[in-house]
């Protein structure tokens, strides 16, 4: 894989960028690696930008290889946008390549600083990279993303910072409606059980205890041990509803399923969530506001309302 990629940027020759005019004068060539940023750069670029996102709904950001069309997609941006904090599992080379020929490759989720980040132990040092769980954090990568933008075309400033502003606004609308919501759960039934830990964000700006099977990232499998141990807790603290997500095999959470069956108990699946993708363009969960709205309405129905 990596040999491939080599041979084909040398093939390509020099960087081509600006090979069709000034960026000022044509619309900025947006490449983002999940659909979660290919939703903020079109938001804060609007009709600034033509964005292509290179990861489509359903699709797993942690084992996602890049293909041949992807490197051409890279190596023909003005910039690229990616999560970082190690989401991308297996696109480093990659972007490192795409950085290593000039073009502006930028992580935007770690310009949320340490103090923001959340490294739950069993990552042993990682930094958990779902930040978009967490409406807040998202708005602050928003002002990234207009920050590249402005820096990239100074020319149209006040068009990213204007876009970004409005959306901001609606992120902002969108977090009380968020803490509203989920302040109808009972605080006993406020656990999240899903495949992968994708919402510790959400977890804690919300107030949820999450539990996800696999840790971290999807590259690492989840054990019987595991299995059983998840059983046992959803078992015994009697946990009305488990997750599926849209991006991981259902396979894993229907193994738990059984076995708090096995134990006595009847745990239902509340539903789908979107964790590490959007849903199909055009739907209501195609965009990052959708998602949002989707999740906490699977979330809070199924854990049960106050009487
Ligand atoms: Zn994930």
């Amino acid at each position: 894989m990596v040999l491939a990629v080599s041979v084909f940027l040398s093939a390509c020759g020099p960087a081509t960028g600006t090979a069709d005019g000034p960026i000022a004068e044509r619309p900025v060539r947006v490449v983002a690696t999940t659909s979660l940023i290919a939703d903020l750069a079109r938001e804060v670029g609007g009709d600034r930008v033509e964005v292509e996102g290179l990861m489509g709904p359903g699709v797993d950001p942690h084992l996602y290889r890049p293909r041949e069309s992807d490197v051409a997609r890279l190596v023909g941006a003005d910039i690229v946008l990616y999560n970082g904090l190690e989401l991308e599992g297996k696109m480093g080379e990659v972007l490192e390549q795409v950085e290593g020929r000039g073009i502006i490759a930028e992580p935007v989720a770690e310009t949320i600083g340490e103090g923001g980040l959340l490294a739950p132990p069993e990552f042993q040092g990682a930094f958990d990279p779902h930040v978009w769980m967490d409406v807040a954090l998202w708005r602050r990568v928003s002002t990234a993303v207009a920050d590249a933008l402005v820096a990239l075309d100074p020319t149209h400033a006040e068009t990213y910072v204007a876009n970004a502003e409005a959306y901001q606004a609606r992120l902002t609308a969108l977090d009380a409606w968020v803490r509203e919501q989920t302040a109808t759960v009972p605080p006993d039934q406020r656990v999240i059980v899903t495949a992968h830990d994708a919402f510790n964000y959400f977890g804690r700006a919300y107030g949820f205890e999450v539990r996800g099977l696999q840790g971290l990232s999807t590259a690492t499998e989840a054990g019987t041990a595991d299995v059983r141990d998840l059983a046992a807790f959803v078992a015994e603290r009697r946990i009305p509803a488990m997750f599926v997500e849209t991006s991981v095999s259902p396979r894993n959470i229907q193994a738990v399923l059984q076995a708090v069956q096995a134990r006595g108990f009847d745990v239902a699946i509340g539903g789908n969530l979107f964790s590490d993708a959007l849903g199909d363009p055009g739907t209501p969960e195609g965009t990052y506001e959708g998602m949002i709205r989707h999740n906490v309405g699977t979330i809070v129905g199924a854990l049960g309302r106050e009487e």
